[in-house]
């Protein structure tokens, strides 16, 4: 089954609750290797999209991707705000006019949002960002037969997800604010990876 318009609603819901909940959390990660941010950024780009969102809840599945994407351009500073911004726009883009998102629609998707983070910061595998969660995601993702069920491939992809998550803790952050921290870095989970983790369960949710 496609994803529908409501079902994208309630994954950018669900995201503003966690961004809310995780704030403190993905703020004392950011701490650890960073400057301390990202749960603050997170929130504050979520909470503004919130405030868009009313006025293109009734458009396209690319509209409201679009709006997602501008949105947290616009508001979150840092790495974050334009890596999660790229993310959202380019994947509106792979989805013109539709109304619904099938699972080759979200691969279409995926694909194009991926691309937006790589194009944007350039990370490479191992790199210790958000792109060694999406790498794996978007490979997994890639992997899954059209035919198969949306909410079975997003569920499927969680547990590589985690594990991605984990990989990077042992690793040595070689981009962004981390990286000033050379070999302090490691030993902790990358801040942008855990976000990222929170995007892809509470898809699983809104899924159902
Ligand atoms: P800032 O680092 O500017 O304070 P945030 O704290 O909001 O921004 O986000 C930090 C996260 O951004 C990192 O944990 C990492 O996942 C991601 N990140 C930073 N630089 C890059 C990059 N060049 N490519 C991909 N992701 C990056
Ligand atoms: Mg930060």
């Amino acid at each position: 089954m496609p994803m529908t318009k409501t079902q994208l609603l309630a994954w950018i819901d669900k995201q503003n609750a966690v961004f809310c909940d995780k704030k403190e959390y993905l703020t004392d990660l950011d701490a650890a290797i960073g400057d301390a941010d990202h749960g603050i950024n997170m929130n504050r780009g979520f909470a503004k999209v919130m405030e868009k969102l009313p006025t293109v809840a009734d458009k396209d599945l690319p509209t409201i991707l679009k709006t997602v994407g501008m949105t947290l351009m616009s508001s979150v500073g840092g790495a974050s705000g334009p890596l999660y911004g790229t993310f959202w726009m380019k994947g509106a883009m792979a989805l013109d006019g539709k109304t619904e998102m099938t699972t080759a629609d979200f691969k279409a998707f995926l694909e194009a949002a991926v691309g937006g983070i790589v194009q944007r910061g350039r990370p490479e595998l191992g790199d210790k960002t958000m792109y060694d969660l999406w790498g794996p995601v978007l490979a997994a993702v890639k992997a899954a037969e059209d035919a198969t069920p949306l909410a079975e491939v997003v569920a499927a992809a969680l547990p590589v997800a985690e594990a991605a998550l984990a990989a990077t803790i042992p690793l040595q952050a070689r981009k962004g604010r981390a990286s000033y921290l050379g070999e302090r870095s490691i030993g902790h989970p990358d801040p942008g990876a855990t976000s990222s983790l929170f995007m892809l369960q509470t898809l699983r949710e809104a899924l159902g």
